[in-house]
């Protein structure tokens, strides 16, 4: 559904949405492998936000992932609307210069605003909270002027559209063939309260749901694109946040798949304790769902306990783990050090887990603390928050800072070593690919297809293969997987082990941050971030 507030005016709407700052879970190495990949994923809420804008006001939407918005861009617009997430915070402020140099009225909101506003005070027009009344309310007011006010306008959202009232993402406006993967959203916010969590604060407790009919409309406008990722990454903070609705919702993603010949693979994020619903491992196995971030944090139950974060210790993560996997889906993790309950044991027991998990892709990071989450108020109460740009995180561990930024430099080191990596793609190709559904061939087969396929094979055996210096671990687990007929398993592994492995490099040189999230260089505010794969990219992590 698109605005309904009435509006006189035509305004000229350019949407930015900033660059990201390079992290483990951008993958950005692995883009040059990939033939014309040049961005990690399409920012679901500004889509949105350019869908439900009058259909009078034309809208022209740049991702400077991609391309940097111009001066013709800039020179064309009468409103520039951006949004994005704290990682981005400098990025942002670059482009609110960039279109008040040009004389244009800045706009900002999305996760980053809503959750420190405080960061942002030069911008004109500030939108805080998802898509409800202060986005009608912006809406007038910019149909009534695109002057810059003398002082910042905030508006608030209070009361937020239904879910089932969203427009469809503006697909239309990005060039799918871009990005690595794509993004759907399902549902929003998340029932449980982890202390360095900030969704439940934005996006609430009760998760808020689209129809199924609603979600498959979605699919069938991205799958109009005739190149697109081939894996869909369902953005929401907690896939089962509400299981009753996943569990009715599936069976129409299966029907779909179905009727379209499995054209796409979709990954999302959940709590550990999916491992506990056969009935939605199933059809998700079925609906060809073959990736699951999962915030496992640590592997240590009683430190889960102590930030709220119990039901994630519900089973023995190592069983959840195995359980996720034999249903053809493997896990990647987010894990935090410099937790309160740390101590000198606590490198060396999580160096096993990696070990133990066979995770191949484990998003290793410092603790920050949020804005709007339980974790901040806490240790600013105690004044253990620290904003000294020249630290990796704003929290002042309990720990010595060094101690705790050398054991997670060994972690790195040691999860993202070729030899272990490739250790534990090869334990999932017994655990976890070998249980994925045989899809129909057929509708893989497009000219498309076969062309990304041919040059990243070419690219992978190149790059990786010749030229890297860990290619003879890299062809020993090629060679089992070509063995057991995995050629997928062959591609995967490539991009994704010379992204891992390139960065963890860079980051043990010093030339990326330890804190997962954070942003190296100075900004006004502190530098927290959330501990999700996500956070970084669009939207959140469970
Ligand atoms: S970390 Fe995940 S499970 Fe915990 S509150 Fe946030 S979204 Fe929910």
């Amino acid at each position: 559904m698109r605005c309904k507030i009435p509006v006189t005016s035509k305004r000229r709407v350019l949407c930015v949405f900033p660059a990201y700052t390079p992290s483990f879970g951008t993958f950005a190495h692995a883009y040059p492998l990939m033939g014309g990949v040049k961005a990690f994923m399409p920012p679901q809420g500004l889509l949105l936000i350019a869908a439900y804008l009058p259909e009078s006001w034309p809208v022209r939407f740049v991702d400077e992932n991609i391309a940097r918005a111009t001066g013709a861009d800039f020179a064309w617009a009468d409103v520039v609307l951006v949004s994005g997430m704290h990682v981005q915070v400098e990025q942002i402020n670059d482009i609110r210069r960039r279109a008040q140099s040009a004389g244009k009225v800045a706009v900002l909101g999305g996760p980053s605003v809503s959750g420190a506003p405080e960061w942002y005070a030069e911008f004109d027009y500030l939108h805080i909270g998802e898509m409800g009344d202060a986005t009608d309310r912006l809406v007038t007011l910019l149909d009534e002027s695109v002057a810059r006010p003398p002082r910042q306008i905030r508006v608030e959202t209070q009361e937020r559209l239904p879910l089932s009232e969203f427009p469809q993402p503006a697909y239309d406006k990005v060039p799918l063939k871009r990005y690595l993967i794509g993004s759907l959203q399902f549902s929003s916010g998340c029932p449980y309260r982890c202390e360095f969590c900030d969704i439940p604060a934005l996006y609430g407790r009760q998760p808020r749901l689209k129809t199924p009919d609603q979600l498959l409309a979605e699919l069938d406008l991205i799958l109009r694109q005739p190149v697109r990722p081939a894996v869909i990454y369902f953005v929401d903070d907690n896939f089962i946040g509400n299981r009753k609705a996943t569990r009715d919702m599936l069976p129409h993603l299966v029907a779909w798949q179905k009727k379209n010949g499995y054209p796409l693979q979709f990954a999302c994020e959940a709590t550990l304790n999916l491992a506990q619903q056969p009935e939605i491992l199933a059809m998700m196995q079925e609906a060809n769902f073959i990736t699951v971030f999962v915030g496992i944090e640590t592997p240590d139950a009683d430190a889960l306990r102590s930030i709220d974060k119990g039901h994630n210790a519900k089973l023995p993560i190592l069983d959840s783990i195995e359980t996720i996997n034999s249903y053809g889906m493997e896990v990647t993790s987010g894990i935090i050090l410099g937790l309160d309950t740390d101590s000198p044991e606590s490198e060396v027991r999580l160096r096993e887990f990696v070990d133990a998990s066979n995770v191949p892709v484990l998003t290793i990071n410092l603790l920050q603390a949020l804005p709007k989450t339980p974790l901040w108020e806490r240790l600013e109460k105690t004044g253990r928050l620290d904003h000294d740009p020249g630290l990796e995180s704003n929290v002042r561990f309990l720990m010595p800072y060094d101690e705790v930024v050398a054991a997670w430099k060994r972690c790195i080191a040691h999860a993202y070593t070729p030899e272990h990596l490739f250790t534990r793609f090869i334990h999932q190709m017994d655990s976890t690919y070998a249980n994925r559904i045989k899809v129909p061939v057929r509708s893989q087969l497009t000219l498309a297809n076969l062309r990304r396929g041919l040059v990243l094979g070419f690219n992978i055996a190149l790059r990786v293969g010749l030229l890297s210096d860990y290619r003879r671990v890299f062809w020993r687990a090629a060679r089992e997987a070509l063995r057991r007929g995995q050629i997928e398993a062959v591609f995967n592994m490539g991009f994704v082990a010379h992204h891992m492995i390139r960065f963890t490099q860079e980051a043990l040189a010093g030339q990326q941050n330890a804190s997962f999230y954070a942003v190296r260089a100075e900004v006004p505010a502190p530098r927290a971030k959330r501990q999700g794969f996500l956070a970084a990219i669009n939207r959140r992590a469970a």
